[in-house]
């Protein structure tokens, strides 16, 4: 079976930029925009695995085409992998950057161990069952936000090997060390085998 399109559930523009980038020219990714389809996707399962299946499983009875979603954390070993699958809303509603990466600093006070990952869960919903693919990158919390790329908690997360923070770094260079192109280069060798 030849897979040359998948519609991509999710609103965010941010990870569709990314994931258009990482995604060789042979693949399109359809936006939910793209294909008409206006609705929230909710998450609202405790692991990143099953609100990835959830927001797949909603897109796909909408829409009855090939179709994949991912969830996204960024767990810090020192707070027991907070904020994980709380990442979006670790500070509250409304979601905001800013106010989640102030609580992850403050949470960090004198903390020497500033350990910590990202960690992205994709699903795709295939032939009646979900396929889920997973990517890490490890790093480090900064004791400062720096820098005004990438989106989310980039100003704070730096990547093992590295000295400057993902919003520092030229995009293309995110886009090829990161947890979500780690996954997403899984999914895409799982499509081409199919
Ligand atoms: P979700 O996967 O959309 O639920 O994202 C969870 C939280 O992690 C949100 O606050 C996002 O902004 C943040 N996030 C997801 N991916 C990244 C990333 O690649 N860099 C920085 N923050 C991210």
């Amino acid at each position: 079976m030849l897979i040359k399109e998948l519609i991509f559930a999710s609103n965010n523009p941010n990870k569709i930029a990314e994931l258009r980038a990482i995604c060789p020219d042979s693949f399109s990714i359809i936006s939910l925009k793209d294909a008409g389809i206006i609705t929230t996707i909710e998450e609202p399962f405790e692991t990143l695995e099953e609100n990835a299946k959830e927001k797949c499983r909603v897109i796909y009875t909408k829409t009855q085409k090939f179709c994949f979603a991912e969830d996204t954390g960024l767990e810090i070993a020192a707070l027991h992998n907070e904020p994980g699958v709380r990442s979006a809303r670790y500070a509250g509603e409304p979601v905001n950057d800013q106010a989640n990466m102030d609580k992850v600093l403050k949470s960090l006070e004198n903390e020497k161990n500033r350990c910590a990952r990202f960690r992205t869960i994709i699903a795709l919903y295939l032939d009646n069952q979900y396929y889920l693919f997973e990517g890490i990158c490890n790093g480090t919390i900064a004791e400062k936000p720096k820098g005004s790329m990438g989106f989310g908690y980039d100003p704070i997360f730096i990547p093992e090997n590295y000295s400057t923070t993902f919003a520092e770094m030229d995009k293309s260079l995110k886009n090829n060390i990161s947890h979500r192109k780690l996954a997403f280069d899984k999914l895409f060798l799982f499509l081409t085998q199919l």
